[in-house]
């Protein structure tokens, strides 16, 4: 198949630019991370280079050691968060896969004994409960 340009039209650039709101829980030089609006689970996060690709298959190499280092970051902090048993990390590629949003990012998912995960792209969240869980998140990345 042959290979599909990034879009800097899709929604996680235009929250990038600021053009529409996110929930922020980290930013640097490189990356960002924000709370997912149809989480699979409390405390659902997104984290993101801000260097464009569609995914994995077209990253600069070079953006996935400083875009794993804040997964690894979020994921010690959402777990810390939410008192998880443990954290999934999902990464997907191109339709097929799963896929939704052509700007590469990581889900880091705090997850508990025995509770599934709720849908991919489900239901959205109510903004009062992305506002409370993204504070936490923050309070357990500055600690
Ligand atoms: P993908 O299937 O591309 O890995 O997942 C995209 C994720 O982005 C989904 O989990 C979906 O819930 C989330 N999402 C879709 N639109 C928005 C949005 O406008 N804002 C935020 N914060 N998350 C979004």
């Amino acid at each position: 198949m042959a290979e599909t340009a990034y879009d800097p039209g899709n929604i996680f650039a235009k929250i990038l630019r600021g053009e529409i709101p996110s929930h922020r829980v980290y930013e640097d030089d490189a990356v960002v991370a924000f709370m997912d609006v149809m989480p699979q689970g409390p405390g659902h996060t997104l984290v993101l280079p801000k260097a464009p690709s569609r995914n994995l298959l077209d990253a600069d190499p070079a953006t996935l050691g400083p875009l794993f280092a804040i997964v690894q970051k979020v994921a010690l902090a959402v777990k810390k968060a939410f008192d998880a048993d443990g954290v999934t990390i999902i990464q997907f590629n191109e339709p097929a896969s799963g896929q939704t949003v052509y700007h590469l990012h990581v889900h880091v998912i705090p997850r508990f004994d025995g509770i599934p995960l709720k849908p991919h792209t489900g239901q959205m969240e109510r903004p009062e409960v992305l506002v409370e869980n993204a504070g936490k998140i923050r309070t357990a990345l500055s600690n």
